[in-house]
């Protein structure tokens, strides 16, 4: 099979995608799906990924943010409907905005401050579930619905501004990890390798309807940096710094219907997940 990766470069960067130059199977076309895109020949996988999704960068691009969670979506969801392509959504944990339920399945509507500073990315996802419902039930698009929660892995920019890139390059330069509030806020942290075989699984064997993709191991924010502090062997201490506004006390998926659907779990643990970003982040720093 072959591949063409669409990137305008807001957030990632040509560096990642080293390890695939010169690849027969692969092209790189710079580009803004907020314009659409024109692709000849066929198509089977239209995979919409595009979109900032650390709160610091959607918070310093909310309209371009906006843009590519609705205009990015009808855009993409077009091509696969004059292309008959199957097309995946990469959703987001964050439709459920600060959860008054707790784990989250999927059934779940969420609690979203629409006019907030994470409004602009949580409606913008929102909004793209509903664009791609409205493909299915009108065009009979092949849709999917992922709903992701926090992954981490190698690659993530050091300046990402998310916590785990925060923490351990200031964990690997002897800073301060920088923890927002008093730490008690919870996540749920995903490992790449797991998350990518997932995305494979709902492309594989999903149908329309949303499935949430994460690992349900649930730890507050403060028991991450000391995780990371102690794997990273480093001497850096913690300071605590104040809680952006909105951001949610609590977060862990409901994967059952992933387990049940898709016959999908994660299998990498937490601390090994975090050895192996660490280890990129040494490399890079
Ligand atoms: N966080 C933190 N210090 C940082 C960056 C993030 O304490 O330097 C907290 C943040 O307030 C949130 C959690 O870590 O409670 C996860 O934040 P992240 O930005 O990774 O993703 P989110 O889950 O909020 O989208």
């Amino acid at each position: 099979m072959r591949v063409l990766a669409l990137d305008n470069f807001i957030t990632g960067s040509a560096q990642n995608l080293s390890s695939l130059q010169g690849n027969p199977d692969f092209e790189f076309r710079q580009a803004d799906v907020n314009h659409g895109v024109f692709i000849g020949g066929n198509v089977r996988y239209v995979l919409h990924f595009a979109s900032p999704a650390s709160p610091p960068q959607y918070d310093a691009n909310p309209i371009h943010t906006l843009k590519v969670g609705t205009i990015g979506t009808m855009n993409m969801l077009g091509l696969a409907r004059a292309k008959s392509a199957t097309f995946l959504l990469a959703s987001t944990s964050e439709v459920y905005g600060d959860p008054l339920i707790h784990p989250q399945p999927e059934s779940y509507w969420g609690n979203v401050n629409p006019i907030g500073p994470r409004g602009c990315y949580d409606e913008a996802k929102r909004c793209a579930e509903a664009y791609a419902m409205a493909y299915q039930r009108t065009h009979q698009v092949d849709t999917r619905i992922i709903r992701i929660f926090n992954t981490h892995g190698p690659r993530m920019q050091i300046s990402d501004g998310r916590a785990i890139p925060n923490f351990m390059a200031q964990a690997i330069r002897g800073e301060p990890l920088t923890v927002y509030g008093d730490g008690s806020q919870t996540r749920s942290i995903c490992y790449i390798s797991d998350l990518v075989r997932g995305v494979l699984a709902a492309l594989e064997r999903g149908d329309e309807l949303p499935v949430n993709l994460g690992n349900p191991e649930e730890v507050s924010v403060l028991e991450l940096a000391k995780a990371i502090i102690r794997l990273a062997g480093s001497s850096s201490r913690i300071e605590h710094r104040e809680l952006p506004v909105d951001d949610p006390k609590q977060r862990r998926p409901d994967i059952t219907h992933a387990r049940e659907f898709l016959g999908w779990q994660p299998v990498v643990g937490l601390e090994d997940g975090l050895r192996q970003t660490l280890a990129y982040f040494r490399s890079v720093l």
